[in-house]
């Protein structure tokens, strides 16, 4: 039996609690909040998406940053165990679409009082308050760790300590401190999952105005692609946010943080530029004095139209029949390729997750034991592996706490 602690009472230490608890270790959790799992509260909207049930190869297609890490954890423990593990401990769950899996309370608190009443009965205390600010390092191994100046010795230490997103939450970015003193590389930390800003009036004015059914491409300087993705998005008052903007953030964070990129929404995807300028002829030759405005009626959302308009450089009350081909070209393409640039993405406060953390080259990806010191393990956020939505993230923090709290021998 060894003695075990760990830095933080979210998703990845409760699960690593268990893991280690039910091996027969002792543990001693030490959470800077009042109470655990402060951020499993605000998952999935306050209904906690806690894992996805899309089979290991899809999942895997939704992990960003180093899936091949995560393979052993996640096959050890997946989608099915991690419901299989709330059931059993009094949380019913459900799936929805796309594979999501919620509480069938759609309460998250349910999530997290599962996981507290799965370490009753056995040999683990969580102390709240504590808030971990060293490692003891000492003959090359991690003895223990320091809190309020006073040191608590143990065999094993795991910094389950979480990113720097929604810091309001707990996740302060501490763990990365604790794991650079003790000799870790921490990969760029950037947020993830985050709505994305420009400085252009014409999309500013837009504010409150969602899509559906569109598609938002992100160029870099050179125009080349670097995601593309069909769903819903909206504009805010600082640029553009909804599911599939965020989705792009995690694709192309780093290359953002270093110049300008240029988005694209096509307001009509499932026609390409020919097959809509056919569309709009066919419309014109039916009824030649129409004005311009109506032509567009179906096609473009009410907010949009006067921008449409201004960026086409016509007159909605212009009949179509009196607008050259050149122009009508220009109208089609604006549909296509509605353009602007964007500047950066909003900040850690307000992303779901971070990107980047500790180097996953630097732990076993079987125990998540520091390759660096022994007797410190990893879990969770705090590393280099990220995901996109739909319980991805959680299910990833669980399958590695796991991982961690069985690694200790
Ligand atoms: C708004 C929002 C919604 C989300 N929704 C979903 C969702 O529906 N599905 C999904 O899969 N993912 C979702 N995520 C992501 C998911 O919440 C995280 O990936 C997950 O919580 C990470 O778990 P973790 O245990 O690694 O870190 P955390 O949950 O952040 O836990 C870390 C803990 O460590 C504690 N701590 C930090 N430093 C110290 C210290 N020095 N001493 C002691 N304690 C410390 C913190 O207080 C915290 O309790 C969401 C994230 C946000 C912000």
């Amino acid at each position: 039996m060894s003695n075990v602690i760990i830095i933080g009472a979210g998703a990845a230490g409760l699960m690593a609690a268990y893991a280690a608890g039910t091996a027969g270790h002792r543990v001693h959790i030490m959470e800077s909040n009042e109470k655990a799992g402060k951020k499993i509260y605000i998952t999935g909207k306050g209904r906690c998406n806690y894992s996805n049930s899309a089979d290991f190869d899809a999942f895997m297609d939704n992990v960003v940053s180093n899936p091949k890490f995560l393979y052993s954890a996640l096959k050890r423990f997946d989608e099915s165990q991690m419901t299989a593990f709330l059931e059993s401990h009094g949380c019913r769950v459900k799936e929805e679409r796309g594979g999501r899996m919620f509480p069938i309370s759609d309460h998250a608190s349910d999530v997290t009082a599962a996981l507290l009443r799965s370490l009753s009965g056995l040999n683990v205390t969580i102390d709240y308050n504590t808030k971990v600010s060293d490692l003891i390092i000492e003959e090359g191994t991690c003895r223990g760790v320091i809190c309020g100046g006073r040191e608590f010795r143990s065999d094993a230490v795991i910094i389950a300590t979480g990113g720097m997103s929604y810091p309001s939450t707990g996740s302060t970015g501490d763990g990365y401190t604790l794991a650079e003193k003790a000799g870790h590389t921490i990969v760029a930390l950037r947020p993830s999952l985050v709505p994305m800003e420009t400085r252009e009036d014409r999309i500013l004015s837009l504010q409150g105005l969602s899509l559906k059914n569109v598609t938002f491409s992100v160029f870099d300087r050179s125009g080349k692609r670097l995601y593309k993705e069909f769903g819903e998005m909206l504009f805010t008052h600082f640029g553009v946010s909804g599911p599939i903007v965020l989705s792009a953030s995690a694709y192309i964070g780093k290359t953002l943080s270093e110049s300008e990129l240029r988005a694209s929404i096509d307001l009509k995807p499932a026609l390409d530029e020919s097959a809509l300028d056919k569309r709009l002829l066919r419309d014109i030759s039916a009824s030649p004095q129409k004005k311009a405005k109506n032509f567009f009626d179906g096609l473009l959302p009410m907010r949009l139209s006067k921008l449409f308009f201004e960026l086409w450089g016509e007159e909605p009350e212009k009949s179509f029949c009196d607008i050259t081909k050149e122009s009508r070209k220009k109208a089609v393409h604006l549909l296509k390729d509605f353009s602007m640039i964007i500047t950066g993405t909003r900040g850690f406060k307000e992303a779901i997750i971070t990107q980047g953390g500790v180097n996953v080259k630097e732990i076993n990806s079987k125990t998540m034991e520091s390759k660096k010191l022994p007797g410190l393990f990893f879990a969770g956020e705090v590393m280099d592996v990220d995901a996109l939505t739909g319980g991805f993230n959680l299910q990833i923090a669980f399958s590695t706490g796991f991982a961690a709290g069985g690694g200790i021998s």
